[in-house]
C-alpha cells in the first residue's frame, strides 16, 4: 500500500533524519522538499528559474500555481509511486486543498500529517549549531558532536556571529554549515515563516484527523520509534 505522509516541524526538529529512518522502513519512498525543489533551480538560467530564484531571495511563498505545479511534476516520476514524505509542503490551504485533490483522482490518500514539535528557542540552538559531511551526516556542536572539532573563527572583517570550522575526526574531512544557518536573523525569518505557515495547516488537517504530534525534542532514536509506533498504527 502507498504510504503518503506530511512532516511538519521548525528547522531542527529533525525532519531530515526522520525522512531517512521512514524510508529505510517502509518500502524506500521519496523525500521531496519543495524547498530542495526550488533551490535546485538555481544552477538554471532561464526566465522562469531566475525570477524563482528572486522570490526565495526574498522570504516570499512562490504562487500556489507554481508550486503545485512542480509538485505535480515531480508526483508522476516513478519512485513517487508508492508513497511520498512531503516536507515544506503544503504551506497554504489551496495547497492543501489540491493535495487532497491530487491523492484522491489516483485513488489514494494522506496516511498522516507527522507534527515534530519543538520548542523554537531549541529549534533555533539546533539550526544554528549543525554542520553537515558531504555524504550528508549531520552533526551538532550543541548535541552531537562525537567525533568531530569544532570551533569559532573570527572573520577578517570582524562579521557577527563568527565563522564555524568543524571537522571529522577521523578522516579529516571539513564540515559544511548551510549559508542560511550561519545567520542569526535568516533562522529567526525562517522560524516565524514556519509558525505562520502551521498556523491555518494545523486545524486543517486536525478536522481531518490526520495530525500527528511527536515531541521532537528527545533523542533521534525516541523519536523515530514514536513515529514507528504512529505509522505502524495508521497504515
Ligand atoms: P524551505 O526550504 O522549505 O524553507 O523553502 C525555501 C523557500 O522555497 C521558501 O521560503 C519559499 O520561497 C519556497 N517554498 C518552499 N516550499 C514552498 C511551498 N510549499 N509554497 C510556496 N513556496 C515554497
Amino acid at each position: 500500500m502507498a504510504l503518503f505522509l506530511i512532516l511538519m516541524g521548525p528547522q531542527g526538529a529533525g525532519k531530515g533524519v526522520q525522512a531517512g529512518f521512514i524510508r529505510q522502513q517502509y518500502g524506500n519512498i521519496p523525500h521531496i522538499s519543495t524547498g530542495d525543489l526550488f533551490r535546485a533551480m538555481r544552477t538554471r538560467t532561464d526566465d522562469f528559474a531566475k525570477m524563482i530564484q528572486q522570490i526565495l531571495a526574498s522570504g516570499a511563498l512562490v504562487s500556489d500555481e507554481i508550486t503545485c505545479k512542480m509538485v505535480e511534476e515531480r508526483l508522476a516520476e516513478p519512485d513517487a509511486q508508492n508513497g511520498v514524505i512531503f516536507d515544506g509542503f503544503p504551506r497554504t490551504i489551496p495547497q492543501a486543498d489540491w493535495l487532497a485533490n491530487y491523492l484522491s483522482s489516483k485513488g489514494e490518500k494522506l496516511a498522516a500529517v507527522l507534527l515534530l514539535e519543538l520548542d523554537l528557542y531549541e529549534a533555533f540552538r539546533r539550526t544554528f549549531g549543525r554542520v553537515t559531511g558531504a555524504d550528508g551526516t549531520s552533526y551538532n556542536i550543541y548535541s552531537n558532536a562525537e567525533g568531530i572539532t569544532w570551533q569559532w573563527a573570527e572573520h577578517p572583517d570582524k562579521a557577527f556571529p563568527p565563522r564555524l570550522d568543524a571537522t571529522v575526526n577521523a578522516t579529516g574531512e571539513k564540515l559544511i554549515r548551510r549559508a542560511d544557518d550561519a545567520s542569526a536573523d535568516a533562522i529567526i525569518k525562517r522560524l516565524d515563516s514556519f509558525v505562520r505557515d502551521t498556523k491555518a495547516l494545523i486545524p486543517y488537517y486536525e478536522q481531518h484527523n490526520l495530525v500527528r504530534r511527536v515531541d521532537a525534542a528527545q533523542s533521534i532514536e525516541t523519536v523515530s520509534a514514536a513515529i514507528k509506533t504512529i505509522l505502524d498504527n495508521t497504515k
